[in-house]
């Protein structure tokens, strides 16, 4: 992303951590909605719509709608889109996975996470992206520590993604979070050990690993939204929000809510 807010990272304190929790609770919630819905023949506008209600009726706001000229509450990416994918009429597929990006405000704060879906059976090659991004996601996260540099993270990601030969996304990154959806520092996912900012406590940063099966090159497509892949090979994405607190990561989000409806943690 490439809002940045002054170059500065603004450190939060145990207080500020805890109102983000809800924030991000309030998107797993709807995220776990959302598993219940998501099946061959749901169009990607009516799960937006719910994911809307939802969010209202938690007393939150959505996060992305209207930032940015973002026109929908979830941003939903299928296939060979990595993110940013805008909710269309156009009913999912069996085989399908599909990104749910979703924002919250609340109490002032932000959460923004997302969750790889599959839609009935996908192909092994395809479980096998979704599992390794998913790595990719709390291999980062464990690095997430005040012994650590922030390159430390990407180094993580890009080395699991690349082992697995594919492609880690360079143009778009995690992220600072808090009053506003996009903070310093910019988390890539990709860097070289050691390098970049001593992490430090009350860090909030948003890691959101965008894993593709081929290429690591995107393009974005007509609507100035939707970034693919430029090979049209399938892409994977799923992101927590983490607090750094007495030196270790804590996961303000979480993916229970999904599991608890689809039954494991694949
Ligand atoms: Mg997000
Ligand atoms: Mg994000």
């Amino acid at each position: 992303m490439s809002l940045f807010n002054k170059y500065m990272i603004l450190y939060k304190t145990k207080e500020e951590i805890k109102i983000m929790r809800d924030a991000a609770q309030v998107v797993s919630r709807t995220l776990g909605e959302v598993a219940k819905l998501i099946k061959p023949g749901v169009t990607p506008l009516s799960l937006d719509k719910m994911a809307h209600d939802y969010i209202l009726s938690q007393d939150a706001k959505p996060g992305f709608l209207g930032l940015y000229g973002c026109p929908s509450t979830l941003l939903i990416s299928v296939n060979e889109q990595v993110v940013h994918g805008l909710p269309t009429e156009r009913p999912f597929e069996e085989g399908d996975i599909v990104s749910v990006d979703c924002g919250s405000v609340y109490k002032g704060y932000y959460g923004d996470h997302a969750y790889t879906f599959k839609v009935g059976k996908v192909s092994p090659e395809v479980s096998h992206l979704l599992k390794v991004t998913k790595e990719c996601l709390y291999l980062g996260i464990e690095q997430c520590k005040t012994s650590n540099r922030m390159e430390d993270i990407g180094y993580a990601i890009q080395q699991h993604a690349e082992k697995n030969k594919f492609g880690v996304v360079r143009d778009l990154v995690g992220h600072g979070l808090g009053k506003t959806l996009h903070e310093e520092p910019q988390v890539p996912n990709f860097g070289r050990r050691g390098r970049g900012k001593k992490i430090q406590n009350g860090l909030t940063i948003a890691i959101e690993p965008m894993i593709n099966m081929g290429t690591e090159k995107v393009r974005t497509l007509e609507d100035d939204w939707t970034i693919v892949t430029e090979d049209g090979l399938p892409s994977a994405h799923f992101e927590h929000n983490i607090a750094v607190v007495d030196g270790d990561p804590e996961i303000l989000s979480t993916f229970d809510y999904i599991y608890d409806v689809i039954g494991s943690d694949d």
